[in-house]
């Protein structure tokens, strides 16, 4: 359905061999419209974070999302206080960056339950929204794969992310959907209904999941590469009100080894081919 790049934006992770002024120029030539920041790139820069975010806005992109923060659990209280600063920092450079929203992985840690940890990162959300609000920035949970589940997010589905924003109710709190984790989930089409009602649906992350994948973290596929029906998902995302950016996030060993600027034609080929 894209017939154009307005909606395209890229992960800087998707490019890691490039450092952030090298992406931002390949991007804006490539006629991409969007970046999505990731930390290392952005402290990376050496101007700062407000000089990295006009850098990156005169080469005609919008910055989407920051990304990443969360990380709230922890078995100690002190970590837990600890992981807060840390998200408000994020925040700060954020809102310098002139990024609109925060993606977050929002943490597991062994040793407890997963109730637990989502009871631990709602505190967390708890402390952080009026720093988020104050700096204008919205904050977006992530469900991530439950094959993260043991040390990475206690949030697997969109439903666990909704109940967590209904418990907080805030404005600035919404949601990050990315296929890759949520592909598999018989409520996802519920889940992003529900999501749309309340004008939850902060951004939308693609790529695909590769049938036999050799790494669970570093092999993401290209759209049209593996099993998830992203047509389908698109339509009930655009359904529910979402009209932002696509943002192409894959992490992949082999994709960082191949010249960077064929893997960007080759983006640009697939999305422009998604159904
Ligand atoms: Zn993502």
């Amino acid at each position: 359905m894209p017939l154009s790049l307005d909606k395209l934006c890229i992960h800087t992770i998707t490019t890691k061999p490039w450092d952030l002024e090298t992406a931002a120029r390949k991007y804006g030539a490539a006629g991409v419209k969007g970046m999505s920041i990731w930390l290392d790139a952005a402290r990376g820069f050496r101007g700062g974070m407000a000089e990295a975010g006009r850098m990156v806005r005169q080469e005609g992109l919008d910055i989407v999302s920051y990304v990443r923060g969360g990380f709230f659990t922890a078995l100690e209280g002190a970590d837990r206080q600890k992981a807060m600063g840390e998200n408000k920092k994020i925040i700060d450079e954020a809102a310098e960056l002139g990024a609109p929203l925060i993606v977050l992985v929002v943490g597991a840690t062994p040793g407890q339950s997963l109730f637990e940890s989502r009871k631990q990162v709602t505190e967390g959300l708890a402390a952080v929204l009026p720093h988020a609000e104050a700096a204008g920035v919205k904050l977006g949970i992530e469900p991530l794969h439950p094959m993260y589940a043991d040390s990475r997010s206690a949030v697997s589905t969109l439903g666990q992310a909704n109940a967590i924003c209904d418990a907080l109710d805030h404005p600035n709190l919404g949601i990050t959907l990315d296929v890759f984790h949520v592909w598999w989930d018989d409520q996802l089409e519920t889940g992003i209904k529900n999501a749309g009602e309340k004008g939850r649906i902060f951004s939308f992350h693609i790529c695909d999941w590769k049938d036999q994948p050799d790494d669970m973290l570093n092999d993401r596929g290209l759209m049209g590469e593996g099993v998830i029906d992203i047509a389908q998902i698109r339509r009930w995302v655009r359904a529910a009100g979402f009209s932002g950016f696509e943002e192409v996030e894959i992490f992949s060993n082999r994709y960082w080894a191949m010249d960077q600027d064929e893997f960007l034609e080759k983006i640009k080929d697939e999305y422009l081919n998604l159904p």
